[in-house]
């Protein structure tokens, strides 16, 4: 049997932060499913790691973290990364970026110095799980491994495993994801950018600004991934999107734009009195959606600034997980308040953030606030 002080289950991006982070006189290990460590990272911010945002704020999260926050957050992760010896950029949304680029540069810095003194097991998943003065653990290679301390850093929708050990789980759902609509006609493959989309949630409403995807049968881009956050935290993805094409312009200045044109250029017919404000495809969109009757410019306009959007699912491209160890059932530590010498940090505890670098962010914060608490803790 290898013993160890300390066993981290995933080698993300918070397993990876807290073995950085803990006191080199430990004995730890970390257990990975796959062939490699930090493979998601590799995929983060298409390839570039927006590894956080100068504006982090309870507000772009599910739960308030502000507690957690105040102990570790954007200031005190970037000296880490500085020190470390990663050069970071900020874009001009606050969010940060390595100087170089590249996740790959994020993923390098945190495995560096761990191989040291950090035994990884990789294509290593837990059989077996039962705590008696310690964790005593099987993999599904037969090998026994015990440990004073357990850490589940194992990302979202893969707690099987602990249900014995801690059961208060907020069921997972899929979040920052693309939607599942009915056909929208000739848009396939349009992109339209400067939209505002609103969702109406038990009577609050979300409003999101910027580019939106159009596919045969979904909606995608950044504000309907945060949509789809919204829809993930109560577990219902059949929703009205309400579309607005124009947000810079009233339905009455619309109306009268429309109503100028007509009057301007009598070369205007039924199929044309959007050329040019839109991309072709969502011209005739939006025409066949008004019947082409197209001397109504205030019903126009209302389309224009109405376009209603049913959603029925979602696809299977989502970046996080909402849901997880209920934040309630942890202590300040992250330790669970069902098993002592448990804890639960990153995607698979109950806090998602919206896109920005904001989940990054919380796999960090969460990976040094254990960190800390085991360095601190005496009698290992
Ligand atoms: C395409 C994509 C792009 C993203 N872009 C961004 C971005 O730009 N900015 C941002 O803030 N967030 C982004 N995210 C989200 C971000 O990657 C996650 O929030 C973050 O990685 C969560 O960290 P974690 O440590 O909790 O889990 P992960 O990083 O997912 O790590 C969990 C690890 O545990 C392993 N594992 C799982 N189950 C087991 C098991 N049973 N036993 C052993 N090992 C196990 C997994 O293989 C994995 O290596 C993106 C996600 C995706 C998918």
């Amino acid at each position: 049997m290898n013993k160890y002080d300390i066993i981290i289950v995933g080698a993300g991006a918070s397993g990876l932060y807290c073995a950085n982070l803990l006191s080199k006189k430990y004995k730890i290990a970390l257990i990975e499913k796959d062939n490699k460590i930090g493979k998601k990272i590799l995929a983060t911010g298409n390839g570039r790691c927006n590894l956080s945002n100068l504006n982090i704020n309870s507000h772009f999260y599910n739960n308030n973290i502000d507690k957690y926050m105040k102990i570790h957050s954007i200031n005190e992760t970037l000296k880490v990364f500085e020190k470390l010896g990663l050069k970071t950029y900020s874009d001009n949304e606050g969010r940060i970026y390595p100087l170089s680029n590249s996740a790959n540069s994020v993923l390098d810095i945190l495995r560096l110095n761990i191989g040291n003194y950090v035994d990884i097991y990789l294509e290593s998943t837990i059989s077996n799980i039962y705590k008696e003065e310690q964790f005593i653990i099987t993999l599904h290679s037969n090998e026994k491994l015990s440990t004073k301390y357990l850490i589940y850093a194992c990302g979202g929708n893969s707690l099987q495993e602990t249900q014995e050990l801690h059961s208060s789980i907020k069921p997972f759902q899929k979040s920052l994801v693309s939607l599942q609509t009915d056909t929208n006609k000739y848009l396939n493959g349009v992109r339209v950018d400067n939209v505002c989309a609103k969702l109406n949630i038990d009577n609050k409403t979300y409003c999101e600004y910027g580019e939106i995807l159009f596919k045969e049968n979904a909606i995608s881009g950044i504000l309907i991934f945060n949509l789809s956050a919204y829809m993930a935290r109560i577990g219902n993805y059949k929703q009205k999107i309400v579309i607005d094409f124009l947000p810079n312009f009233s339905e009455i200045e619309l109306k009268k734009i429309l109503e100028q044109r007509q009057k301007n250029n009598n070369k205007l017919t039924d199929s044309n009195l959007l050329t040019g404000i839109f991309h072709p495809a969502l011209c005739r969109n939006l025409l066949e959606k008004a019947n082409f009757d197209t001397k109504n410019c205030k019903k126009m306009a209302k389309i224009i600034k109405n376009y209603d959007i049913f959603t029925k699912n979602v696809l299977n491209n989502n970046q996080v997980y909402s849901g997880g160890i209920k934040l309630e059932s942890l202590t300040n530590n992250l330790e669970s308040t069902q098993t002592t010498n448990l804890f639960f940090m990153g995607e698979c505890v109950d806090v998602d953030g919206l896109c920005g670098g904001y989940n990054l962010q919380w796999a960090w914060t969460s990976g040094y606030i254990v960190a800390k608490y085991l360095n601190e803790k005496s009698g290992l």
